[in-house]
Parts: structure tokens; C-alpha cells; sequence
């Protein structure tokens, strides 16, 4: 984790962010001509800092929905309305006798 005295450079979003697939990192263009790079292990364990490989900037990536949705992020997964979360049979049953 950063504690928040470490200066961001800038916030970007994740749809902004260019991926990898052969390393599985999202990176982005530093201004130093280097890139930061975030994995996405730990996008999907809730670090949102890039580092720069060069020098000692770093960005915050912001997550959407589609973002969590992409990197398979569980708290993502909605309730399908027309199921119902609630679909058990009534707890009091008359018992025919
Ligand atoms: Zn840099």
C-alpha cells in the first residue's frame, strides 16, 4: 500500500491504460518517457498505484464497473433482477393433517 504523502502525479482511468497480455500489466506513458505499470493481480487485490520504471512518479488508476467486470473482480457480479435474491419457499407451511 502508498500512504497518502506519496504525490500522484495523475488519476487515470482504467480504459486509458494500455494492456500487456504477455506480462499481464496495464501500463501508461510517464512523462519521463519510461511507462507505470500496474499488474493485474494487483488490480484485482485492490492496489490502484502505478509505479514508473524510471523514475519516482506515480499514477492512481480509477476502476469502473467495467473495469472490475474485465479483471473478473467479484463485488462486480450483480444480482440478476428478474431472479430475485429471495426466491425460498415460505417458512410456514400448512401441514395437511
Ligand atoms: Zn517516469
Amino acid at each position: 500500500m502508498v500512504s497518502n504523502d506519496v504525490p500522484v502525479y495523475d488519476s487515470i482511468a482504467f480504459k486509458d491504460m494500455e494492456f500487456d497480455a504477455s506480462t499481464q500489466t496495464y501500463w501508461h506513458a510517464c512523462p519521463c518517457g519510461d511507462m507505470f505499470v500496474i499488474s493485474a493481480d494487483e488490480l484485482r487485490s485492490g492496489e490502484t498505484i502505478a509505479h514508473c520504471n524510471d523514475c519516482s512518479l506515480i499514477i492512481r488508476v480509477q476502476l469502473d464497473g467495467d473495469a472490475k467486470r474485465l479483471l473478473g473482480m467479484g463485488d462486480a457480479i450483480a444480482v440478476d433482477p428478474a431472479r430475485g435474491a429471495c426466491d425460498h419457499e415460505p417458512l410456514a407451511v400448512p401441514v395437511p393433517t
